[in-house]
């Protein structure tokens, strides 16, 4: 492997979607990541055509992702009445150019890391590695601070160090000190998947319920050819003013029993909701938290992406793409400016105020933002959708979160690749270059 120019805190989607990035324009890297040992972790994460666009132009296959998910034909709202509040097609039906994926988290994790390690190399992920700060160097560059899994530590120089390491970020700790806690929005939700036969299209992502009580699941595999089974993946959500949820922890295992009651009367003739969560292989619990926005991502030749960045509310379910969104970003904008923390800058302007607004607009519950609105006019009671809020409305309401989300249609559809095809950085600095790490 060649030498880093650039470190990469965080072996998630973010940092290794920005290793394979780094690599495809020629800039060699080094991901330190905590884990000892990678394991495919986590349950279901939609990718939005914009990610999928950069995934294919990271040579992500579509076999390959139709191993780890599925194409999502639909995306749905639907009151407790059983009746529709809202529907759209999605992915290549809606006509976007990309489809959308509905995939399990760990397994596009470790497809992800095969592809780092096919392409740069074993070392390039190095386990068990934690990033614990950094130090601002007077000729430009940064050291950063590693304590591994054996005890050893080290300063490691070099030209940029790019901080992917999620919610918890250490590096984003030491560059916004004064930032307040974990922001929690008063709900919690249960999280675990159940193989059933997918309802509606066989593709559909269903929210059911009202603003403050409701479930959403989606399959996350074809179906079983023989038993017509799908993994599906479920996300069963009550707002709660109970802070003592907070010191549970992010994905905590808890029994089924802890929340079923909830769901106790939830079934319709096309769907049983109890039964869908009983038969549960597992669930976690998982407070909905996010962090309030930082007026930057960059501090010199140091920046942060991914949930490191702007973790936010899965309402909107872009979190993952947003992280394959900004590895692309930066490599686009090293081609232009190089190394250097003058493309940070310009990553920082492109995207650290929009992508604020985001999180926080997904405060306001992003696209299910339609089921309080059904709320407030009717107290989730209606016959026709229609009467409580126009179909021009509900379209409006849906185009202009897909538009802050960036993956408006027409937009995408009409814009140029992120990185254009053999796009290279031209000139490596070398002044960063270290010897082993
Ligand atoms: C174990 C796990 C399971 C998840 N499951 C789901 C899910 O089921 N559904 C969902 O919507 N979202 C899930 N998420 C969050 C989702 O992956 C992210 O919102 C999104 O993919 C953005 O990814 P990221 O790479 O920025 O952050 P993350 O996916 O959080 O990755 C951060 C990585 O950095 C590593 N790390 C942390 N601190 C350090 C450090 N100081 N030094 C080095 N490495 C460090 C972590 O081990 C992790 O591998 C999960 C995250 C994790 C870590």
């Amino acid at each position: 492997m060649a030498k880093p120019q650039v470190l990469i805190a965080g072996g998630g989607i973010g940092g290794l979607a920005t290793a394979l990035t780094l690599h495809q324009i020629g800039v060699p890297c080094q991901v330190f990541e905590s884990v000892r040992e990678m394991k495919p972790l986590g349950v279901g994460i939609n990718l939005q055509p914009n990610a999928v666009r950069e995934l294919y132009d990271l040579g992500i296959t579509e076999a390959e992702l139709d191993e780890i998910g599925v194409p999502a034909q639909e995306w749905a709202l639907v009151g407790l009445n059983g009746n529709d509040v809202y529907s759209e097609t999605r992915g290549r039906l809606a006509g976007y150019q990309w489809p959308q994926y509905a995939v399990h988290r760990g397994h596009l994790q470790m497809l992800l890391y095969r592809k780092v390690v096919e392409r740069i190399g074993a070392d390039a992920v190095r386990l068990g590695a934690r990033v614990s700060g950094y130090r601002r160097l007077p000729d430009g560059g940064v050291s950063v601070q590693v304590a591994y899994a054996d005890g050893a530590r080290a300063d490691v120089p070099a030209a940029l160090l790019l901080g992917a390491d999620g919610i918890h970020s250490a590096v984003r700790a030491q560059m916004h000190p004064d930032q307040p806690p974990i922001h929690w929005g008063g709900s919690i939700m249960w999280r675990g998947v159940t193989w059933a036969k997918p309802i509606r299209t066989g593709a559909s992502f269903v929210g059911l319920g009202t603003h403050k009580h409701r479930i959403v699941f989606y399959p996350i595999s074809h179906p079983d050819p023989e038993t017509g089974l799908a993994l599906i993946n479920w996300i069963a959500e009550v707002t709660s003013d109970d802070e003592t949820q907070l010191g549970g922890g992010w994905f905590r295992p808890v029994p089924i029993e802890t929340f079923l009651h909830h769901f106790a009367d939830w079934t319709w003739d096309w769907l049983d909701v109890p039964a869908l969560i009983r038969s549960g292989e597992f669930a976690f619990e998982n407070p909905m938290i996010d962090r309030d926005p930082v007026p930057t991502w960059v501090d010199g030749p140091v920046a942060l992406l991914g949930d490191a960045a702007h973790p936010m509310y899965p309402t909107g379910s872009n979190g993952a793409s947003q992280a394959i969104v900004d590895a692309r970003v930066l490599g686009a904008l090293m081609c232009d400016h190089g190394t250097t923390p003058a493309a940070l800058a310009a990553y920082d302007v492109r995207l650290c105020g929009p992508i604020s607004r985001l999180v926080l607009r997904n405060r306001g519950a992003g696209p299910f933002g339609l089921l309080n609105l059904v709320d407030e006019r009717c107290g989730g009671r209606f016959d026709n959708i229609d009467d409580v809020i126009p179909p021009d409305e509900r379209s409006a309401f849906m185009a202009d979160y897909k538009a802050a989300a960036g993956f408006a249609m027409e937009t995408l559809n009409r814009a140029p690749a992120t990185i254009a095809p053999g796009a290279r950085v031209a000139a490596v600095a070398t002044s960063q270059q270290v010897e082993a790490v």
